[in-house]
């Protein structure tokens, strides 16, 4: 997600921290690399050229932070313009009837059936219905997927029209009083007025809190027209972006709010029924700055490990009193919180280069035996393990005395990977952070 942006980014920015001087021509120089890099990304043109402008006025204004530097003080004026552009705030869902919009295959379907599982995680009473009467398959997979995350699925008889089903939810889900119904619409595959036309009707006849427009990220400018239109037609009060999970660029991304003035509201991160997310401004912002997206980490650990034991395991990464064992928890929990690309890109500074990180899922499960092998205090205490303890940890674990040292040298990498990170952390709030971890 967002990768090209943040290699550019980070590039340039990295540049600016390395000359000696910031002088009017590396100020120039680092914002002609910005806009190459945003305009290489699909971002609006319109979107780009404002950026830019009040990335300027406010340097050359010398609206500058005190406490910092001057490199680091640009820095910090493009992290600031960065997060407004996308939106300054995490917007929250209002209750009530939620209407999806948007063409067929964006994921609209899918996406529904994601923040149903979000919203009933959240102890919301969530139902939904469908009423793209023209696709019964369309029906059919969304029945399916509430059955999946267990919330009730409206079906009504065959023959009614789109307008009608949507009244007939609304009245249902008033009678059954509950918090959210997610109505799904027709797709198409391109824009038409018939489309159009019953997306009003049914809005007039549900007074919808939210009209979501769903699109897929992937497809850059073209679906920001689409979205224009949409919106021109609708008022549209946000955007799901999805398939982030493969959109490198992120041109829509930087360009739907400042073009259209429509918040997003939340990512697709993946195909699985866990990957929505909110959207946050500020993350994504430190994200494309390359300073990782430690806050989602964080809360991602929270959720997977009781909280008392993240929070040990935290004091230890902190203090760098890391063991094997701790290792050993690492690993497990890491397996939880789904492909390790995902996790490895939220770390500062290694989104960048993770492209060309490849991720052994079976070496993985290699280190967890080589590691179960062991005794309690061989894990606790890793520096007794001579060569006899290694012998008897490969045969104990089916590996060899050279699986063994790997693993041990791994753990010596990562606590010393914890160390860097224990400094990334300790520069404390965001005004502080433009001192990049990876420099
Ligand atoms: P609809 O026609 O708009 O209802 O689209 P669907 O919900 O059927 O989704 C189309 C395809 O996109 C499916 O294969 C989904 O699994 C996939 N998809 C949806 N959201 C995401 C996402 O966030 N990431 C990825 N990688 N795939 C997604």
């Amino acid at each position: 997600m967002l990768e090209l942006l943040t290699e550019k980014f980070s590039k340039s920015l990295l540049r600016l921290r390395d000359s000696r001087k910031v002088t009017e021509k590396v100020v120039n120089d680092v914002l002609r690399d910005i806009r190459a890099a945003l305009l290489e990304a699909d971002v609006d043109y319109q979107v780009v050229k404002s950026f830019l402008k009040r990335v300027r006025d406010r340097v050359l204004s010398e609206d500058l932070k005190k406490s910092l530097s001057p490199a680091d003080s640009i820095v910090f004026t493009v992290y600031e313009e960065l997060t407004k552009i996308l939106g300054q705030q995490k917007e929250d869902l209002k209750k009530g009837v939620v209407l999806f919009v948007g063409l067929q295959g964006t994921g609209k379907t899918t996406t529904i059936g994601k923040l149903a599982h979000m919203l009933k995680a959240q102890n919301y009473n969530v139902t939904v219905s469908s009423t793209d009467v023209r696709r019964p398959a369309a029906m059919l997979q969304l029945q399916r997927l509430s059955e999946k995350v267990g919330v009730p699925y409206y079906s009504f008889e065959e023959g009614l029209s789109a307008v009608d089903i949507a009244k007939k939810a609304v009245e249902r889900y008033k009678k059954e009083g509950m918090d959210f119904l997610l109505l799904d619409t027709a797709g198409r595959l391109h824009v038409d007025e018939e489309l159009m036309e019953e997306l009003k009707q049914i809005k007039e006849a549900v007074k919808p809190s939210e009209i979501l427009y769903v699109a897929d990220a992937m497809q850059g400018q073209e679906a920001l027209n689409v979205a224009r239109t949409f919106h021109e037609a609708l008022g549209l009060t946000g955007v799901i972006l999805t398939k982030m999970d493969g959109d490198a660029r992120g041109g829509l991304a930087l360009s739907v709010r400042e073009a259209l003035g429509v918040p997003i509201k939340f990512i697709g991160v993946g195909e699985k029924i866990e990957d929505l997310e909110p959207f946050y401004p500020d993350r994504i912002a430190q994200r494309i700055l390359g300073l990782g997206d430690i806050q989602s980490l964080v809360e991602k650990v929270q959720q997977t490990i009781p909280e008392d034991e993240a929070q040990v395991l935290a004091t230890k990464v902190l203090e760098g009193d890391f063991n094997l064992e701790d290792m050993l928890r690492i690993i497990r929990f890491i397996k939880n919180l789904g492909p390790l690309e995902k996790v490895l890109g939220m770390l500062p500074g290694i989104s960048a280069q993770l492209k060309h990180i490849k991720i052994d899922e079976e070496k993985f499960k290699k280190t967890e035996a080589i590691i179960l092998s062991m005794t309690k205090e061989e894990r606790r205490n890793p520096k007794i393990i001579n060569m006899s303890r290694k012998q008897r940890i490969a045969r104990g674990s089916g590996t060899t005395v050279s699986d063994v040292n790997r693993v041990l040298k791994e753990y010596e990498e990562m606590k010393r990977q914890m160390k860097k990170l224990k400094g990334a952390l300790g520069l404390g709030t965001m005004p502080r952070l433009p001192r990049f971890p990876f420099k």
